[in-house]
């Protein structure tokens, strides 16, 4: 069983997204290893998007993030990287598939609902981020 990282980012829970999206990893499969709400500083969100620093959208980002609450998470199932991303879509929602957690909710490219990790060894990495061992179920 693979492992993946998510975030539900400030404007899914600004919006009352919450609940949709939770219903959407319980009806794909998905089983919740650990979930937990998290006000992230600014340093936070820059170690988190440090791959990004040199994009223009970093700065922005960073501030993004750590506007408000946000809610982290690690899903378990066959193939969770990629199966998580195949559900939430496109970056930009305006090329995110009819279906998909950014179609339904993002705002925006920046402010675009959900993150999950691109591939299994960032997974490990970003869950250890957020996450200690005993948080999580075995
Ligand atoms: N982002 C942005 N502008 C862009 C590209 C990305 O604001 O032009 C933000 C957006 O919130 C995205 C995050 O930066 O989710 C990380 O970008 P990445 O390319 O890794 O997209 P993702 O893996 O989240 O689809
Ligand atoms: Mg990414």
């Amino acid at each position: 069983m693979e492992r993946t990282f998510i975030i539900l980012k400030p404007d899914a829970l600004e919006n009352k997204h919450v609940g949709h999206i939770l219903t959407k990893i319980e009806e794909n499969g998905f089983r919740i290893v650990g979930l937990k709400l998290v006000q992230m500083t600014k340093y936070d969100a820059q170690k988190f998007y440090e791959v990004h620093k040199e994009r223009p959208f970093y700065e922005d980002l960073c501030n993004y993030m750590s506007s408000g609450p946000v809610i982290v998470g690690v899903l378990e199932a066959e193939n969770a990287v990629q199966k998580w991303r195949d559900l939430i879509g496109a970056t930009d929602p305006k090329e995110a598939k009819e279906g998909t957690i950014r179609k339904l909710y993002a705002q925006s490219k920046e402010a675009n609902a959900v993150h999950g990790s691109d591939s299994e060894e960032n997974a490990i990495k970003e869950i250890h981020y957020f996450f200690s061992e005993r948080e999580l179920l075995p």
